[in-house]
């Protein structure tokens, strides 16, 4: 499928994606639209084919990129207040109203998706991107820092890079000071860091992408899901070698169902190298 979909600008790849039926959703089309590859994708940043980016790790693939987020985006967009609807066809996430978004990206590698994952969240939902190596973490981050809506998102903390073991999942330190909206009086001076203010901070993720294929699918991660989530990440098969895309889903009632879906080929989920 890589020749189908690659372009000669950002539009045109993102257009071919929506043509050949790998983006059939408008609030992912104008997400996408809205990240230049460009800016994270070091060589032929409009192939619809993986790209180096060093030390080991590679941009994914346009078409995976579009699946992934094709996949997730239930549990991406901000959930409305009862009674609410989406506006048919809206073409974007500004002005919806709802419960923050909390999403993980596990090996964010080139920061790419991070920031397609922080164009849906919407004002009041954070991405964390997550990485095992510094230098990707900070090569995310630079990144972002290319276009003025990237500095944006990390400026207003909807997107920020951590160092972890994505195997492990990761959870946002607290704010220290007394947390905006828990009961308590409005906080005197409060010392939520700035980047937090505002965003809930309860624990676990609406939704996980794994960017890396792992060897099974972790427990932990699983446990880290809310309910409802969602969380897609590529397994290496023990019988026969190859990887496979799965999807976990835990629903409102915490029952866990997976699903494995189409056979793929992404680097390892691993040790950080020493
Ligand atoms: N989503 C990224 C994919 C990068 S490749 C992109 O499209 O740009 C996979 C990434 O997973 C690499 O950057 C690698 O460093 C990272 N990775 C591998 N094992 C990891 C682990 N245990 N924890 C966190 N990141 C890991």
């Amino acid at each position: 499928m890589a020749w189908r979909s690659s372009g000669t600008s950002n539009a045109e790849l993102v257009e071919n994606l929506w043509r050949n039926k790998l983006i059939t959703q408008p609030l992912v089309k104008s997400a996408f639209l809205k990240v230049d590859r460009a800016h994270y994708a070091p060589s032929a940043p409009y192939d619809d084919s993986p790209q180096p980016i060093g030390l080991r790790a590679t941009i994914s693939a346009p078409h995976m990129h579009a699946n992934a987020v094709e996949s997730l985006l239930p549990f991406l967009l901000p959930k409305l207040q009862p009674g609410r609807q989406t506006a048919p066809g809206v073409a974007s996430v500004e002005g919806l109203q709802g419960r923050p978004r909390r999403v993980l990206d596990i090996g964010s590698g080139s920061g790419y998706l991070t920031h397609v994952l922080a164009e849906l969240v919407g004002e009041t939902g954070v991405v964390v991107g997550l990485e095992h190596i510094k230098e990707l973490k900070e090569l995310g981050e630079r990144n972002m820092a290319k276009s003025p809506e990237g500095r944006y998102l990390l400026d207003t903390g909807r997107a920020r890079f951590r160092v972890g073991d994505g195997r492990k999942g990761w959870a946002e330190p607290k704010p220290t000071a007394a947390q905006p909206g828990v009961g308590g009086p409005a906080a005197t001076g409060a010392q939520a860091e700035t980047e937090t203010e505002g965003k809930d901070e309860e624990g676990g993720w609406d939704a996980i992408h794994v960017g890396a294929a792992a060897v099974e699918l972790h427990e932990e991660l699983v446990r880290q899901l809310r309910s409802p989530g969602r969380m897609f990440i590529p397994v290496e098969d023990a019988d026969d070698w190859e990887q496979y895309i799965w999807t976990v889903d835990k629903d409102e009632d915490g029952v866990v169902k997976k699903q494995r879906l189409y056979g793929v080929r992404y680097v390892p989920l691993t040790d950080a190298p020493k």
